[in-house]
């Protein structure tokens, strides 16, 4: 029972250890968008990133059985699987980024991609998005805000203007919006140059997550990739949360910002494996040999034959079910009828998103745009006890984080949204 695996939790987690809900929910299994508890309860999942294609998608079952089965070892050997995968891999990623390094974790993959930008470059220093976060290793805790504001901000990290159209200095309203915050960006770069430490990198997400589901504004990256392309400074697509088809209009986030915007470094995780844990950094030849000419990289986990058949299959799931067309219209769908319900509740400030990755933020008051913190937290709390599973984020905990599956049909978009409605009506 629950009671057992609280208590057991609290022997052997940290204290800290982050928990969805108040009142927790222990699950036993999930398929397709659902999870089902103990008592057999199903849960729509509005919230999972992770599982691109749905829970336990039977292929997938199968393809990580039948190869677990065959042969799990590490790249020190040569197998088919790693070949296939990453020629189809790298075939969804611009000309020139063919070298993937294959590792476990979406952290693991951008320490490597600081790690290299620093050694090729000679220089320490990073610029980054304010409010990002791009996980937990020493390196990229340093380049987190969310990690570094209890320890301070190391020396090298430069953040820059979170690019929030809702929140910051320039709004929906300015179409040059995109053009005015990559200018603080490229301020950074020359700022730090004439202090004689120009940036190694520019790592950016291209729809921030932590940030608060902040979607980059059109003409943001082309400016700010063209003068670190004049200065040297190396850059980095972090599409650990956005990539893989999700963003529906385009397979990598980063292409969402037009065609002249291709990283040096593109770090991916997460959807990856559908919760098989793997993940890669992905470069191209000449960095790759810049960097690594005597074997500097081994992992002792990244590319096995099992993460490479489970990703492979993944992406056959994705093309053979349409889901990168099906995040374009389902996730406009669902986005349309939240701005439906904006019109009726004041409590929802703002509707944004891309494909299947949006954000509600809900605030006090809609002149002054006061974060409504404690009631998002309650309204994900009574979502839960209707059965549907969605959960806050950003700098403020007052934006719903929404990122099903990209098997989310039009129902479950409406079970979604008529379910939060009946909430805001009757109150929480
Ligand atoms: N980058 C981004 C944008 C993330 O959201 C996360 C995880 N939340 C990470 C990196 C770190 O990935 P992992 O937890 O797999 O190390």
């Amino acid at each position: 029972g629950i009671g057992k695996a609280l208590e057991g939790r609290r022997t052997h987690l940290p204290d800290s250890h982050p928990m969805y809900f108040k009142r927790p929910i222990s699950m036993v299994r999930a398929r397709d968008c659902r999870f089902y508890d103990e008592e057999g309860r199903s849960y729509l999942d509005a919230l999972n990133n992770v599982t691109l294609v749905g829970h336990s998608h039977p292929r997938l079952v199968e393809t990580a059985s039948r190869q677990l089965g065959r042969l799990n070892t590490n790249t020190r050997f040569v197998y088919d699987t790693l070949t296939e995968y990453a020629e189809r891999l790298t075939a969804t990623l611009p000309d020139g980024l063919d070298v993937v390094y294959f590792v476990n974790s979406g952290s693991e993959a951008n320490d490597l991609a600081l790690r290299m930008s620093r050694y090729l470059t000679k220089r320490d220093d990073v610029v980054i998005i304010d409010d990002a976060y791009h996980g937990y290793t020493s390196v990229v805790s340093d380049v987190s805000p969310s990690r570094y504001k209890h320890y301070g901000k190391p020396d090298t990290t430069h953040p820059t203007p979170n690019p929030d159209r809702y929140r910051g200095a320039y709004g929906y309203d300015d179409p040059d919006a995109g053009a005015k915050y990559a200018q603080h960006v490229i301020d950074a770069f020359d700022r730090l140059a004439a202090e004689g430490r120009a940036p190694a990198a520019y790592l950016f997400e291209a729809l921030l997550a932590g940030g608060g589901q902040v979607v980059l504004p059109p003409g943001y990256l082309a400016p700010i990739f063209a003068a670190a392309a004049e200065r040297g400074v190396l850059t980095i697509a972090d599409e650990v949360q956005v990539g893989f088809a999700r963003l529906g209009e385009a397979f990598w986030g980063f292409q969402t910002q037009g065609p002249d915007v291709v990283p040096d470094f593109v770090t991916m995780g997460k959807a990856m494996g559908n919760g098989f844990p793997m993940a890669a950094m992905v470069t191209t030849r000449e960095i790759s040999r810049a960097f690594d000419p005597t074997g500097r990289f081994f992992s002792t986990y990244g590319g096995n034959p099992v993460a490479c058949a489970v990703g492979l299959e993944l992406l056959n799931i994705v093309e053979d079910e349409g889901l990168q067309h099906n995040a374009l219209v389902v996730g406009q769908y669902l986005r349309d009828r939240l701005a439906g319900l904006a019109e009726r509740h004041p409590l929802i400030g703002d509707v944004r998103g891309q494909g299947f990755y949006s954000g509600v933020e809900f605030v006090l008051d809609r002149a002054t745009k006061e974060p409504a913190s404690d009631e998002t937290l309650i309204i994900c709390e009574r979502l839960k006890d209707e059965g549907v599973l969605v959960y806050p984020t950003g700098p403020a905990w007052n934006i719903l984080k929404l990122k099903p599956p990209l098997t989310f049909t039009r129902a479950d978009a409406d079970e979604f949204t008529d379910t939060l409605d009946d909430i805001l009506e009757t109150g929480w």
